[in-house]
Order: C-alpha cells, then structure tokens, then sequence
C-alpha cells in the first residue's frame, strides 16, 4: 500500500505517519500543533480519508466515494468540530465549512466569539458510543482544541481514556501549552514544522491560478498556507507597488506625488489596508537592512525585488533602522487607535525622510 502520494508533506510528517500506518500502530489521539498555516487541518481530513479510502494500492485516493465525501464533510464517520459562537445559524456554520471543502488549506472565518461547547462533546460521545456508521474509521478532528471551555475539555477526557475501537481522535491546536494537562498527556503529540518556499508554491497552484511570483508573500507572511491564501485575495502585489511608490516618491522628494498616493487610502476607509502597507514598509526596510549586512537575494522577504532593493540599500546605507522600526510601529499603533490613515501617512512620511540619512550617489557599474 502507497500512502499520501502526491500530497505535499513536511517529510517528518511523511514518515511518521507512513510508518505507523504500515506498522498498524496508529494511537488513539493525536495532537497536531505547531504554528498556524502549516497543513495541520488539511493533513487530519487527508489520515481521515487514507483510514476510510476504498482504493487498494494508494490511499488517500481522492476519487472513490469515501475520499470525496469527506472532502465534501458529509462522510457520517468523519466529524470536524471548530470553535464558533453559539449564536451561529445552521447555514452560517455550513458556509464557514464550504470554503474548507474547496480549499482545506483555507482558514476558516468564523465570525464573533469562539467557543467548543459541552453540548458538541457531549453529542460526540452519543455518538461515539455506536462504533462507525458504515464499518469503516471513526475519526473525530477537533481544531481549535484550546476553544473547550472546562466542561467540555473534562467531557472529552472521558472519551480519551475509554477510546471505542476503530475510533481516531485529532485535536489541533497552535498553543500547545493551552492544552489542559489530563488532555495533553493522554494524545500523542505530533509537531507540524513550516512548509518549505517550494511546497508552498506547490500548494497554492493546487488551489488558486496564479501567474506571478509568490514568495514574497510566502515570507512576508512567515511561510503560513493560510496567510498567503489571504494575501492572495488581498491583492498583496498591488499594495506593494503602493508602498514602493511611496518610497520612490519620498526619496525624489516629489511632494505632489505622495500628497496624491497618500489621498488614495482615503478612499479605501479601512484600518486593515493601512496596516497591511506598514507592514510591507516595514519588510523593505527590513531586507535593506539584511543587504547591508550581507543577505543574498534569495534571504529576502521581497526576493523578486532585489535589485531595486540593493540600489536602495546602497543609496541610503545609513538609514537609521532601529528608528525607522519605531516610527512604523508607532503609525500601526496610531492607526489601531483609530488615528486617520491619511494623516498618519503624512507624519510618517515626514519623519521617514528624516531617517534615510545622507544619500550616496551610486558608482556607474563598471
Ligand atoms: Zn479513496
């Protein structure tokens, strides 16, 4: 039996799970944790197929009835409890799980507080007691797991200590130490390292068509599949091209431009945009910084950029970065206290310029 061809896996995960799988050595509960981003709900929905797959020489298939129930969530063996406020509505619920089933990579936006109810772990154990519906794996993914609240957490331990045959339970989480103690010890941990910049890539073009070169985002957002999708919808490059201009601008020192640039987040009204351009501000000067230091194109946040990035680094080598650090921190500050962007723009652009230090002229390459 070939397990999970042609799924992209950090190889630790791989073969772990290979292994336990050949061994039929799978535990009862596991506990998926590491930093968001890294596959770990995608990677639960893949075990849960490759346990209840029909094909007979590679598992997950992806293609036979159970693998496409499952990745549809409508398999009655498979259950996939998330965090949510009680004052959900059924088809709000139902949605938040539709973009799951297009993308599983995709995060999931849940709306208002979050909280795993005793009424869900209870109704789980109702369950629980009448072995798979169809003969085949029961597997229960709760992601989120730090959401129980105390009841449920102590509801849920009576499941893990007396686990019925044929019965996986995966609990996700980012902050393993939320996890209370009597859960925790009663799981195998399994810890979930970053994607690498290729597998990433990879992943991406399974889900979303795209023509440009996406690692900048892939490291502008700490190698976190979630983030990139976002960033992705979130028209990232444009407002990169933004944040550029505006450098360009300030450098040349060509007020009319920025005065219109900075006019154009007005229209935008939203607290959101304005930090994503901080924040892209800020990996400029980051990689600027590396340069000076040394990095070569490949290390940088903004690689497809390197050579306007080394001109500038070497333009202004003694721009100030510890405070250019604090100034774009205090803008951020300043527009989540709901300062006005456009305003906070200004200021900062005021005092950036201050910052760049003398500028050198650049020797004509010889
Ligand atoms: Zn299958």
């Amino acid at each position: 039996m070939e397990y999970f061809q042609g799924i992209i896996l950090q190889d630790r995960i791989r073969d772990f799970f290979t292994r336990s799988l050949q061994n039929d050595r799978l535990a009862h509960a596991y506990l998926f944790y590491g930093g968001e981003g890294r596959g770990k709900e995608a990677f639960a929905l893949t075990l849960a197929k490759t346990l209840n797959c029909q094909n007979e020489t590679v598992r997950p298939c992806n293609e036979c009835a159970n693998c496409q129930r499952i990745t549809h969530f409508n398999h009655p063996d498979v259950r996939f409890i998330f965090p949510a406020s009680k004052a959900l509505k059924a088809e709000q619920l139902h949605s938040i799980v539709q973009a799951k089933v297009k993308n599983p990579y995709a995060p999931l936006s849940i709306p208002g507080s979050k909280n795993i109810s005793i009424d869900a772990i209870r109704e789980l154990k109702e369950e629980a007691r009448f072995g798979s519906v169809e003969g085949g794996y029961r597997v229960i993914i709760i992601t989120g797991a730090e959401y129980m609240s105390r009841e449920a957490a102590n509801s849920f331990l009576k499941l893990l200590e007396e686990p019925p045959e044929r019965f996986l339970m995966i609990l996700i989480t980012e902050t393993l130490h939320s996890i209370i103690d009597t859960i925790r010890s009663r799981c195998q941990p399994v810890y979930f390292p970053e994607f690498s910049d290729e597998q990433i890539e990879q992943i991406v073009a399974q889900y979303e068509p795209v023509d440009q070169d996406i690692r900048p985002l892939i490291r502008m957002s700490g190698y976190n599949v979630k983030k990139v999708f976002n960033m992705l919808h979130a028209s990232y490059m444009e407002q990169r091209e933004w944040v550029l201009k505006f450098l360009r601008s300030l450098i040349v020192e060509n007020y009319f431009n920025l005065n219109q640039l900075i006019e154009t987040i007005r229209g935008k009204n939203s607290q959101e945009y304005a930090l994503e351009l901080l924040s892209i501000l800020n990996s400029w000067f980051e990689d600027a910084f590396h340069i000076l230091n040394g990095a070569s194109a490949e290390q940088l946040i903004n690689l497809d950029k390197s050579e306007p990035l080394m001109s500038f680094a070497h333009s202004f080598p003694e721009f100030r970065m510890n405070e250019i650090n604090q100034a774009i921190e205090n803008a951020a500050n300043a527009i989540e206290r709901n300062a006005h962007p456009v305003l906070t723009f200004f200021n900062l652009a005021i005092e950036l310029h201050g910052l760049l230090g003398p500028r050198r002229k650049l020797k004509e390459a010889t």
